[in-house]
């Protein structure tokens, strides 16, 4: 069983904490929170000990606590860096939610405190457990599609606004790309199996006065491939009901609609509808997440620190080509 301790009780960490009931290689047992009646509720409703409740003055106790393996960041993306540089110093593995953090730099940061404490630094990609998601990559990979030659990603998410934290540059990092462009990024990169050699983006905004400088609304963005793919996405705050990914080849396509939500995910390709199970994404992602921690399993897709690095070079250069009007090369 992997312990651990989830960090901020918010709408994300709740639905963490729900799926996680039914884990059978991971278990909830601590928490880390400033509201104190929070804590309390969770205590009762999850059975945690006092002992394995901390608020963010005194987490770095946690170094003494032998029943807590790993803490589970789910603050707001500005806050992951510092929080996962605590946690590797108390000595217990790190899983950070996406993005890991709001610049490449960062994240690098992170990485090296974690090898440096030789503990693990996983981040929450759900998706990279998700069956639908996993069966178009094998598909691939077997050839079925061909040579891949294009891929579309597109995500709305006009809710997540309601946390007024998303529309604060200094706690999102910027705006709708973060949040959830991020997911069209590493999906074009998984479906693909390449790493992107440029990008090209561009901003568009039609509300001035709720998407304030350094918050994206809606960015369009394009992503080059060396195998001569080219990924076009969007990721947008504004519109809704939007969440698709598609790929196609020289031998056929395969679409996800909805693609990166909660669920249930669908998925076809030429030949027809994909029938993969329905899964609880955060349940079966904290299971492989205990196997790749307490079991060294290698996931189809990787989870790690040094993938997330790449996500945010990216990120870092649709940021720059928004700023500059240029086509940005990458070195992944
Ligand atoms: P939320 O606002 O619902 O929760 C954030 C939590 O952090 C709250 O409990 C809040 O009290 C706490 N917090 C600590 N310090 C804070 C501060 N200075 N300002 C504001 N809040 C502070 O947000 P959320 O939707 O749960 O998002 C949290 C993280 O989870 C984000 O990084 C987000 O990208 C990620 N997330 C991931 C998914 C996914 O599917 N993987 C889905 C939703 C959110």
């Amino acid at each position: 069983m992997l312990r651990v301790a989830i960090m901020g009780l918010g709408s994300y960490g709740t639905r963490v904490a729900e799926a996680m009931q039914t884990c059978k290689k991971a278990k909830l047992v601590g928490v880390i929170s400033g509201t104190p009646s929070k804590v309390k509720a969770w205590q009762a409703k999850y059975n945690i000990p006092e002992k394995n409740c901390y608020n963010y003055e005194t987490y770095d106790q946690i170094k003494n606590n032998p029943d807590i393996d790993a803490v589970y960041i789910i603050t707001p993306n500005a806050l992951h860096k510092e929080a996962a540089i605590r946690v590797a110093k108390a000595g217990k593995h790190v899983i950070s939610e996406k993005p890991m953090s709001v610049t490449a730099r960062d994240g690098q940061e992170m990485v090296d405190a974690c090898k440096a404490a030789k503990v693990r630094l996983l981040v929450g990609y759900r998706m990279h457990f998700e069956p639908h998601t996993l069966e178009i990559i094998r598909l691939r990979k077997a050839g079925e599609l061909g040579k891949i030659l294009f891929s579309r990603g597109c995500r709305a998410s006009p809710s997540a606004t309601r946390r007024k934290w998303r529309l604060n540059r200094q706690l999102a990092g910027g705006g709708s790309m973060m949040d959830i462009g991020i997911y069209s990024i590493n999906g074009s990169r998984y479906m693909i199996g390449e790493d992107p050699i440029w990008v090209t983006a561009q901003e568009t905004k039609t509300n001035h006065e709720k998407f304030k400088d350094g918050v994206d609304e809606t960015i369009q963005f394009q992503m080059g491939y060396p195998g001569g793919a080219v990924a076009s996405c969007l990721s947008t705050y504004s519109m809704n009901n939007l969440d698709r990914f598609f790929l196609n080849g020289t031998s056929g396509f395969a679409e996800l609609l909805p693609a990166t939500g909660y669920g249930p995910i669908r998925g076809r390709t030429n030949r027809g509808e994909l029938d993969q199970p329905i899964t609880t994404h955060q349940t079966v992602q904290m299971d492989e997440m205990s196997g790749i921690i307490l079991e060294g399993k290698q996931p189809v897709v990787p989870v790690d620190g040094e993938e997330a690095v790449k996500d945010l070079k990216i990120i870092d250069g649709i940021y720059e080509s928004i700023r500059t009007g240029k086509r940005v090369d990458l070195h992944l």
